[in-house]
């Protein structure tokens, strides 16, 4: 049996560096007062047409569209944002506060041709400013990607940020765009051609050389800003620069989706080969409203895990799992006697692991071993009739002979030996 091509299983072994991602990130949200929301994985087809925009990537070709058994159109949620939007008008979050910061942890699906950290079931950790247009809301979601980055020892990335002005601005940027850009179009190579129909601004993201040479001198996106739109984006710039995150301004830089406006942003390394931005977000001040919401501006941004992952394969933080006692128990009395060792390791609050093999002693340790136990409790008949158990050091095969009475207290004289992180 095969999984789904561009779907993989996360195995045991590569849990501990899942739940390590979401313990931090937790603390770091709970500081910052970002809170969690979890929204279905499918929603109506039709609100991704109406978020995301119709001439886009995502709608054209990648999204998990289909009917259910009450002939529903339904999708697999692509992204975060427009989930979250809608949850928001759905549940008048509006009404509860003013403000409201969410942040999310969960799998996307985009059929993509899956290659090096691009999958079709992926996962996104995202956050959203959901109710204010300040330039600070800007500040403050590149300022916690920029942490969440620093959280886990990253270093060769860099922001990148522009300006997308308003929808207005936008649009006649977009004509202005296409006039300059339609005696090049037999030039243009095949993707681009079709944008130039449907979404010339995502011709400015080309990565084909020749489309990058007739790009060089086309008529800029600033330009195009007004005042209002120029100085949201010198006020985000202008705090970045006070609280030292080091910046770029790429003027060509679009989103693949069309509700941003405004402020965009992507984080990208050089470590990923072609697969090289693990963050991307910006400014969606007419996206809820579009969906029959209030007027609620808004900015956000969404981190690849599986590239994140990627990059903090090596880093310090991403020890193995460490387990701590190793039970054995031979012989009906002695596993009874188990289950109270197994009360008393659970009031010190430290992780065991009960033998459930039919093997010999010695093949039972080596278990032990191949699980990175520190400590073997070993019972046997000699241990029942005396009223005490032996532990088993593994690293330095050192014995010890413990009183049952005295297991708890040793047990908890012996805890600084044993896995702090496991044990928290
Ligand atoms: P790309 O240009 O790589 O296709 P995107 O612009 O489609 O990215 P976004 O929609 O901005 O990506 O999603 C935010 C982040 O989610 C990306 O920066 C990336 O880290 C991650 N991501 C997007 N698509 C995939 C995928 N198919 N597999 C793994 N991660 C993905
Ligand atoms: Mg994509």
């Amino acid at each position: 049996m095969q999984s789904l091509r561009g779907t993989k299983d996360i195995l045991p072994e590569e849990i501990t560096s899942w739940q390590d991602i979401y313990y931090k990130v937790q603390q770091l949200f709970n500081k910052y007062n970002y809170n969690e929301i979890r929204t279905p994985i499918f929603e109506y087809t039709d609100l991704f047409f109406r978020s995301i925009g119709s001439d886009t990537d995502i709608i054209n070709r990648e999204m998990y569209s289909f009917k259910d058994k009450g002939e529903r159109n339904i999708t697999l949620r692509p992204e975060g944002t427009a989930s979250i939007a809608r949850a928001y008008i759905t549940n008048k979050m509006h009404k509860h506060c003013k403000v409201n910061r969410l942040w999310y942890l969960g799998p996307m699906f985009r059929y993509e041709r899956p290659q090096k950290g691009r999958q079709r079931q992926f996962h996104q950790l995202g956050i959203e400013c959901i109710g204010s247009s300040s330039p600070l809301a800007d500040t403050e979601i590149i300022r916690i990607a920029d942490k969440i980055l620093q959280t886990f020892y990253l270093d060769h990335y860099s922001i990148e940020i522009n300006s997308l002005g308003n929808l207005e601005e936008r649009a006649m940027y977009r004509e202005k765009l296409k006039e300059y850009l339609n005696p090049y179009e037999k030039d243009l190579d095949e993707d681009s051609k079709k944008r130039l129909v449907n979404n010339p601004l995502r011709i400015l993201d080309s990565k084909n050389l020749q489309v990058k040479e007739i790009l060089s001198s086309a008529p800029r996106l600033t330009t195009f800003l007004k005042s209002k739109s120029m100085n949201h984006f010198y006020k985000v710039c202008e705090h970045l620069a006070y609280l030292n995150i080091p910046y770029v301004i790429n003027e060509k830089l679009v989103r693949g989706l069309d509700y941003y406006n405004y402020t965009a942003f992507e984080i990208k390394t050089d470590q990923l080969g072609a697969q090289e931005t693990i963050c991307g977000g910006g400014r969606y001040d007419k996206l809820i409203e579009q969906l029959g919401g209030p007027a609620t501006p808004s900015v956000g941004w969404a981190i690849g895990i599986e590239r994140l992952l990627m990059l903090v394969k090596d880093k310090p933080y991403c020890s193995s799992k460490q387990l701590n006692i190793y039970i054995i128990a031979q012989g009906a009395e002695s596993q009874k006697q188990a289950w109270n060792i197994i009360k008393i390791i659970e009031e010190c609050n430290i992780n065991f692991h009960l033998d459930l093999t039919e093997y010999s002693l010695t093949k039972k340790l080596g278990q032990a071993n191949l699980l990175n136990a520190q400590v073997c409790f070993i019972i046997a008949e000699e241990e029942i009739k005396n009223n005490y158990i032996t532990a088993k050091w593994l690293k330095n095969s050192s014995q010890q002979r413990i009183e049952f009475p005295y297991l708890k207290a040793y047990i908890n004289a012996h805890k600084y030996l044993l896995n702090k992180k496991v044990a928290q």
